[in-house]
Formats: structure tokens, C-alpha cells, sequence
């Protein structure tokens, strides 16, 4: 289906005084508490005051969404004054809104260089889903990685996203969605948790996570910290194509549900499809699976696997994810590729996908296959990809992958 013909065109937004001075002063924004009590206690705050500082300025922040020290109605003017001057807490800009029909939505959004380097561009997508809403989040522009059927892969890594970086794609989101409450709910008022339009997030945009360990931890850390953004970790998506050293940390220090790009089950052919295989072949990456902490039948790890005709497609490829996944609590996502201008695979027909599936199911995984609202989905991703480099040249940043749709978990 061509979605493009669903898609309203896109707005070009305005810009905002507050974004001005967001370039050169330093963000509260995707701090830690403890990062932000430093980062005030160098402006002169009192330490005495700094708990209660952190905790008022956290609240505005990931709870009530401002994004504009003067909404913070209840710390003191002179104080407000301060932050101003030393801080920012601007959202990154919107270069380009698109809202298709179904509600899927896409922002193209620039980061200030904030010192040395550029600005940076990144896509983000919104989908939403009966009882639930997901918001793939990139964690790198471009990516290191050469996966070879993946569109990302083919451009070179400009830099990693820092932890504001990450975390403004959710604010910036919800602010869009009007997924904060309203600017005039009293101070203190209880803020339900239930019926966000944001209600999951996948790390499934540009770039590998486990790369960026750090700020993917950060964000993560402050998405799911209970006094602010409040998302359940069990929503909360991490996809890897198989950085084996920081598999554990993950689970370890982060907490949240892990998918692996597997796409292939024998060595020699993943080494040519996810080449990071060669550094650490099959046989670690399940070793580290098995030791995923918390792993358990309610918590099991995803394992995505894209449907490349005549690649790995066949029904001893079927045989052998079952083979490969026997004893590790998992799901399987089978993925129609997504072909994108210059590449060489083709996507699997649908028969054989089913066929594929139908394997899968009997040997007892649920449902793998896109439902057709995915593969909308997927349609979207190739028409807008295409749409937008059109449209700019440098720093694109190819993200049919988190069109892809591999959505977090309920
Ligand atoms: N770098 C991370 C996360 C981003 S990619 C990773 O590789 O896991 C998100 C998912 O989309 C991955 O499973 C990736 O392999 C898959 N993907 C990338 N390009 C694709 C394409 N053209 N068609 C279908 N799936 C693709
Ligand atoms: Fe990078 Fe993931 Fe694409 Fe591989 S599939 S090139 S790791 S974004």
C-alpha cells in the first residue's frame, strides 16, 4: 500500500524564542539526580537546598513536561532567574511533522551541536496500536554496524546520541501528543500512570544501543524512574544486533525487556548478514542469552528475524531456530524486509513467510508474523525514506528499522 497518499503533508513548525539560547548553554535535561544536584550546586544553589531542588525540578521535568523555566510555578522567581541563565530545558526542533490517517506520526527533529560539531538530525515514529502506543527511539546517528540488508548499516556513524538526546525524542513526543498534563492541574496533583498515549518504547531506531551504553542507561534509567516518566521496564524494549559483553550489564543495570537481531542461524551466514557475528559468533550471543537476568517465561527474550527471500528463509532455517532457541524463554518476530533503493535482497514471498511462521507455531512460539497494519507500516518506511533524502542530502538518517514496528512488550 502507498501510504504516502495517507500521509498529511509535511508541516513545516516555527521557531521557538526558548530554542535560541539551546545551543550554547548546557541542559538539565538527562541528568541523573545526582548529576543535576552538581550542576546546581555550580550555579551557587544552596546545598541544603539541593534534594529539595533536584526533586522540584525532576517533577516539572518528567512529570508535568515543561519545557520553559517560567511554568515552574512554584520555585521562587530568583530561582527561576538562575536556572535561566546558567541552563536549558528546550525541546529539541521539529524540522518536520508527519501524521498519516492511521495516527502514525513522524517527526524529523535537530539537535543544537551544543560546543563543538553540527547539528544532528534524527527521525522518530509514534504508532499506535489498540491498547497501547510505541515510540521507536534512535540511540546513534548512522551506525558503525554493517548489517548488510539494513539501510542504516550503509551510512557511516556520525556520533552517538547523548542521554538528553534520547530521552528529548520522549518528551518531545509527548508534548506533540498531549500525552502531559495540562498546565493548569494544580502543583501536587496525583498524575495517573494508565492511558498515556506513549505506553511503550523500543530501542529499534538508528544506531546499536550497546554501543552507546551509557546514555541508552541514562535514558532508560530516567524513562522508568518512578517519580517522573514512570514507563514499566517490562515496556520498554532494548534491540541489540548482538553486542555479547554489554548483553548482561543490560539486563543487569538497565532492566528492560532485550531483543536480538538474529536473522540467521548458522554462523557462516550470519557472519555475512550481522557482521558483528564474527566478533561474537552465535554460540556466545545464546551463552549470554541464557544468562539475561530475569529471564522467564513472562519475560522472555525477543528474537527478531528478517524474512530475506532465498537467505534464510528455508524450512531447515525454520528447524534450525527452533534448534538454536531450545531452552531460552522466547519470541519470535519474523520480519517482511524492507527493501530499500540499491539493495540486493528481496523480501521473502508471502507463502513461504507463512509457511515459515506455520513451522514456528506448531514447535509452540505465538503469532511472529506483522499483522497487515505492520506491513503498512513497512510500506511507509521505503515511500518516506526515500521522500526525505530526497529532500536532504547529508546526515540523513535511514530509518526503516524503526518503521519496522517490532513492538515492545505489554
Ligand atoms: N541496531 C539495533 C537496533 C535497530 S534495528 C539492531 O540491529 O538490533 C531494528 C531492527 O530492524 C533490527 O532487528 C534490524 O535488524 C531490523 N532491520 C534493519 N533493516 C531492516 C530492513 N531493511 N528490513 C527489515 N528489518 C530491518
Ligand atoms: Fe546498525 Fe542495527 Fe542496522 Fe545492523 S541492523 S546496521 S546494528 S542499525
Amino acid at each position: 500500500m502507498d501510504v504516502t497518499e495517507t500521509l498529511a503533508a509535511p508541516v513545516k513548525m516555527p521557531a521557538v524564542a526558548s530554542r535560541l539560547d539551546a545551543g550554547t548553554k548546557p541542559t538539565l535535561i538527562g541528568l541523573t539526580r545526582e548529576e543535576m544536584a552538581e550542576a546546581l550546586k555550580g550555579v551557587g544553589v544552596a546545598e541544603r537546598q539541593l534534594r529539595m531542588r533536584v526533586s522540584q525540578i525532576w517533577h516539572w521535568l518528567y512529570v508535568r513536561g515543561v519545557s520553559d523555566f517560567d511554568h515552574m510555578t512554584n520555585v521562587a522567581k530568583d530561582m527561576r532567574e538562575t536556572l535561566k541563565a546558567h541552563f536549558t530545558i528546550a525541546r529539541p526542533e521539529i524540522v518536520e511533522e508527519q501524521v498519516s490517517n492511521d495516527g502514525t506520526r513522524k517527526w524529523l527533529l535537530r539537535f543544537p551541536p551544543r560546543g563543538a560539531g553540527r547539528p544532528v538530525e534524527v527521525e522518530t515514529v509514534y504508532i499506535p496500536e489498540e491498547g497501547r502506543g510505541t515510540l521507536c527511539v534512535s540511540s546513534q546517528v548512522g551506525c558503525s554496524l554493517t548489517c548488510s540488508f539494513c539501510h542504516t548499516g550503509t551510512q557511516r556513524l556520525v556520533r552517538n546520541l547523548t542521554a538528553e538526546e534520547i530521552l528529548s525524542q520522549l518528551l518531545l513526543a509527548r508534548d506533540r501528543l498531549g500525552d502531559f498534563p495540562d498546565r493548569d492541574t494544580p502543583v501536587g496533583a496525583m498524575m495517573p500512570a494508565e492511558g498515556r498515549k506513549v505506553s511503550n518504547i523500543v530501542m529499534m531506531g538508528m544506531g546499536e544501543p550497546l554501543y552507546n551504553f551509557e546514555s541508552v542507561k541514562t535514558a532508560l534509567l530516567i524513562a522508568s524512574d518512578g517519580d517522573g516518566l514512570s514507563l514499566s521496564k517490562r515496556r520498554i524494549t532494548l534491540s541489540t544486533s548482538g553486542v555479547v559483553p554489554e548483553i548482561f550489564r543490560t539486563g543487569d543495570e538497565i532492566g528492560v525487556m532485550l531483543a536480538i537481531s538474529l536473522h540467521a542461524v548458522r554462523d557462516d551466514l550470519r557472519d555475512m548478514l550481522v557482521p558483528i557475528n564474527k566478533k561474537y559468533p552465535l554460540k556466545e550471543l545464546m551463552d549470554a542469552c541464557r544468562k539475561y537476568p530475569g529471564l522467564s517465561n513472562a519475560r522472555r527474550i525477543t528474537f527478531e528475524y528478517v524474512m530475506l527471500k532465498d537467505v534464510n528463509d528455508s524450512l531447515e532455517d525454520a528447524k534450525g531456530l527452533i534448534q538454536l532457541l531450545k531452552g531460552i524463554p522466547a519470541k519470535i518476530n519474523l520480519i517482511p524486509f524492507n527493501p530499500w533503493p540499491g539493495t540486493n535482497y528481496q523480501c521473502s514471498d508471502w507463502a513461504t513467510i507463512e509457511k515459515f511462521a506455520d513451522f514456528i507455531n506448531a514447535a509452540g512460539y505465538a503469532s511472529p508474523i506483522r499483522t497487515p497494519r505492520g506491513r503498512d507500516i513497512l510500506a511507509a518506511c521505503g515511500q518516506l525514506k526515500s521522500e526525505s533524502e530526497r529532500m536532504r542530502k547529508t546526515e540523513r538518517l535511514a530509518f526503516e528499522a524503526m518503521m519496522i514496528a517490532n513492538h515492545g512488550e505489554d
